[in-house]
């Protein structure tokens, strides 16, 4: 073909002119129709949450008739039953119950702390809350002087001779620079999750660690710490940021002595559950894309962001896609997982009864960091199939963009990491996160803090990516 391009008579250039034109018409026109007719479905499935969207109603039950659900307490177990009822009502062909065992944390009276005798300051209460998972000091508290680290490392470098006896103060912040806060959130988590332990091993009396936020603030934030046998449990508590620079500056000017009480408890573990709603897909039901959130909350707030958001977006996803007649191809699953904040015990029931029935999630969708303005998808998946999926999905990409969507590689989700084995796309549901940590653990994680707008359009946003998947596949 190569020497037509070069032909000198104009006859023969004008006749590769048209041939070409036709072939480009073609090639515009093939994949502009399909791409035309979703563009248009997309913008059908906005106006309808935007206009008949009933997830910031479904969000305000959850949170103001329900409130708190920490795995195991009367508001987690009501908010099983009032979700299965709610499902009920939403057109699925199964609403099923999924049981697991979750680990029971009980916070009891509400933990307290104060600065002692300061020669600067004199007596000042502080803002603490008690960590979930951790024992409680007893009635008296504890009163020690205080040692400030800024990682775990420092802690084995003081070893015993410099903690043993006191109450270790972990101060480092979120890095302020990293623009996802998520980043920032892990790069700093490990001071929560895991100080106590390594405190514990050398002797420390409790832990008090800074409050997870970028947030300059007198909120502190719960959540929960590594339980781990082989140490000695002692109390973990968390301080406000405002607090934390208070008792930094003191320290650099002198000993401080810190009062702390608090009154947690471990308890049996409960027989709780997922909850699930299924339809069957008509063409390929053995592949099944889910959409899920969880369930339960820290017993603080009324978890509102963390994760009623997550589960009000996954209850609205196929109420819209049946409102506009769209009847799933693959099977649709919305997974309403317990226990994430403190044990994952049902992500681990879910995975290991999926793998149990051989079953293939070709997409798997969490949303929870919370429900602000959408950005996009976080994806992730196995090294032998992930490359070819992240191609697919990035076709689709002048369809998300009109509505600010983007794709990124990185994590999913914790009740859904588990199904990576099955080779299927996992995703995570990306929404503005920068004042995600404003809220997170805290009293302040309420209804109030949620915007229907955004909520709708996080909606919508994950209802358009199921769409994709469903009627496309990703191979
Ligand atoms: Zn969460």
């Amino acid at each position: 073909m190569r020497h037509i391009f070069h032909s000198t008579t104009s006859g023969s250039y004008a006749v590769v002119k048209k041939i070409l034109a036709f072939f480009l018409i073609i090639a515009l026109n093939g994949p502009l129709f399909s791409q035309n007719e979703d563009a248009f479905f997309l913008r059908d499935i906005y106006d309808t949450a935007l206009t008949e969207g009933e997830c910031y109603e479904w969000l305000r039950h959850l949170c103001q008739d329900i409130g708190p659900r920490l795995a195991g307490s009367p508001g987690a177990e009501a908010a099983v039953f009032s979700m299965q009822r709610l499902m009920d009502t939403l057109g699925f062909d199964t609403v099923y119950l999924q049981p697991c065992m979750a680990p029971r944390w009980d916070r009891g009276a509400p933990a307290s702390g104060r600065i002692v005798n300061n020669e600067f300051l004199g007596t000042q209460p502080l803002n603490v809350i008690a960590l979930g998972n951790t024992v409680g000091t007893g009635p008296d508290g504890i009163t020690a002087p205080l040692v400030e680290v800024k990682s775990l490392e420092e802690v084995e470098i003081l070893g015993e001779a410099g903690v043993a006896g006191k109450i270790v103060f972990f101060n480092r912040p979120m890095d302020p620079r990293l623009l996802n806060t998520f980043a920032a959130y892990g790069g700093a988590v490990d001071q929560r999750a895991l100080g106590l332990v390594v405190a514990a091993r050398y002797g420390a009396r409790a832990v008090l660690v800074r409050s997870m936020t970028n947030k300059l603030d007198d909120v502190p934030h719960t959540g929960s710490v590594a339980v781990v046998d082989t140490v000695p449990k002692i109390p973990a508590l968390s301080v406000s940021t405002n607090d934390a620079e208070q008792l930094s500056r003191l320290l650099g000017r002198g000993e401080v002595k810190v009062h702390l009480q608090s009154n947690g408890q471990l308890l049996p573990p409960v027989k709780t559950y997922n909850v699930i709603g299924e339809i069957r897909g008509t063409t390929h039901p053995e592949e099944i894309i889910l959409v899920g959130g969880h369930l339960d909350s820290w017993d603080v707030g009324e978890g509102a962001h963390d994760d009623g958001t997550g589960i009000a977006h996954s209850l609205q996803v196929y109420p819209l896609l049946k409102k506009l007649g769209y009847r799933p191809q693959r099977t649709f699953r919305c997974v309403l997982f317990m226990n994430e904040e403190n044990g994952l015990a049902g992500g681990r029931a879910y995975w290991a009864a999926s793998n149990e029935r051989n079953e293939f999630h070709l997409a798997a969708i969490e949303s929870d960091r919370g429900g602000f303005t959408p950005r996009g998808f976080s994806a992730q998946g196995r090294e032998d199939v992930f490359t070819d999926y992240y191609a697919k999905i990035s076709t689709w990409l002048p369809l998300l963009e009109p509505y600010g969507l983007t794709f990124t590689t990185g994590g999913s989700g914790a009740d859904i990491s588990g199904l990576k084995s099955q080779g299927g796309l996992l995703m995570g549901f990306v929404p503005d996160a920068q004042r995600y940590f404003d809220f997170h653990h805290t009293p302040a994680d309420v209804f109030e803090a949620v915007n229907k707008r955004e909520l709708e359009l996080g909606a919508a946003s994950i209802t358009a990516m199921v769409y994709l998947i469903d009627k496309y596949g990703l191979r």
